[in-house]
């Protein structure tokens, strides 16, 4: 008997790479998707079924035809930059859009969820490693659409014995390591396909948004996780959640902060290309560092993020953008 997890959003960059973890997990995914950035063609492991994930009717019909051991919501508006400028969208596709998906879960009896949460959700934090406890404070609307989702989660579980785990992602980067998916954004704002695009020629030069960080060098440092060690983890998730696992709240990242800088150094050594670049101002929005204690992940989910050091992120992203690694 097929085993069917709805995937929303699984015609995206992470959500299409979940679905092709969970097909070689035995499970069948099905993707929901508007395809508004989403690509049907990403969606080669599973099934598509083209809705808005707010369509209460729709999406509780596909849940009585499916029956999914699961539902992995990842769905959603995530531009910090563009939260700013335009918060209705994100209000709109991820706090009204995300509650009308949980209610159509709540109308069918489909109770397992797993969400993607963000780092966003714990704002400018000072401390150097962020775990589970840190106060989740967003300083933009994507982080907060985020964190209201969560909430919604935890009262919705005590409430209707809904069962969830949220993973909230650090950096989500890199691309399928058998080169069957790659990350295709549009407008691309992300570093390290920016980079790669200049690095490439695609783009003049990559805008690095501040050097006045209170940081080593200055730019913000983020904790950039492969986005198939993101993949498992939803594996993971939908296995703990099946076998009658409780509530979790778990960070997904690595622990190891990079700047920057870093990243562009990496491209640099790893292609033999150089990257031009132009230092603007701090983007809105930016926290200076945002670095996981990613522990309560490898003890929970027995997460362990055996692609997300730089080198093999930046070699797995490298060819979406026509650029082949030094030999
Ligand atoms: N960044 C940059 N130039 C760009 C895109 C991003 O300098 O064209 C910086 C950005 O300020 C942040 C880091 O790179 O510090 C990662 O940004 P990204 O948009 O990739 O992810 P986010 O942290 O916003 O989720």
């Amino acid at each position: 008997m097929r085993r069917y997890v709805l995937v929303t959003g699984g015609a995206g960059f992470i959500g299409s790479h979940i679905c092709k973890a969970l097909h070689l997990s035995g499970f069948t995914p099905v993707a929901l998707d508007n395809l508004s950035t989403g690509h049907a063609d990403a969606v080669r492991w599973g099934l598509l079924v083209e809705t808005n994930v707010g369509d209460l009717e729709k999406v509780a019909r596909a849940l009585e035809t499916y029956r999914p051991v699961a539902v992995v919501h990842c769905a959603a508006s995530a531009y910090v930059g563009e939260s700013v400028s335009n918060p209705q969208q994100y209000y709109e596709n991820n706090v009204l859009q995300g509650l009308a998906l949980l209610s159509a879960c709540l109308q069918t009896r489909t109770l397992n969820v797993v969400f993607s949460s963000s780092c966003a959700t714990y704002g400018a934090c000072e401390q150097p490693l962020i775990d589970e406890t840190t106060p989740q404070t967003p300083i933009n609307p994507y982080g907060r659409t985020k964190l209201i989702l969560e909430l919604a989660l935890e009262d919705y579980a005590m409430a209707y014995g809904l069962r969830y785990v949220a993973l909230r992602y650090f950096n989500a980067a890199g691309a399928d390591p058998d080169s069957e998916l790659f990350e295709r954004h549009d407008p691309e704002t992300h570093l390290i396909p920016r980079a790669l695009m200049a690095a490439s020629g695609q783009i003049d030069a990559l805008d690095i948004f501040g050097t006045d960080y209170a940081t080593p060098d200055g730019t913000c440092v983020r904790d950039y996780v492969h986005v198939s060690d993101l993949a498992d983890a939803h594996v993971a998730a939908v296995r703990h959640l099946e076998g009658g696992g409780g509530a979790l709240r778990l960070n997904l990242g690595t622990g190891m902060g990079h700047s920057v800088f870093d990243v562009l150094r990496t491209i640099e050594t790893l292609t033999g290309r150089s990257v031009p670049f132009s230092v603007g101002p701090q983007r809105a929005g930016d926290p200076a560092a945002l670095v996981a204690d990613p522990r309560q992940a490898q003890r929970m989910l027995r997460f362990s993020p055996e692609r997300s050091d730089l080198r093999t992120i930046v070699s797995t992203a490298a060819p979406g953008f026509g650029l082949r690694m030094r030999p």
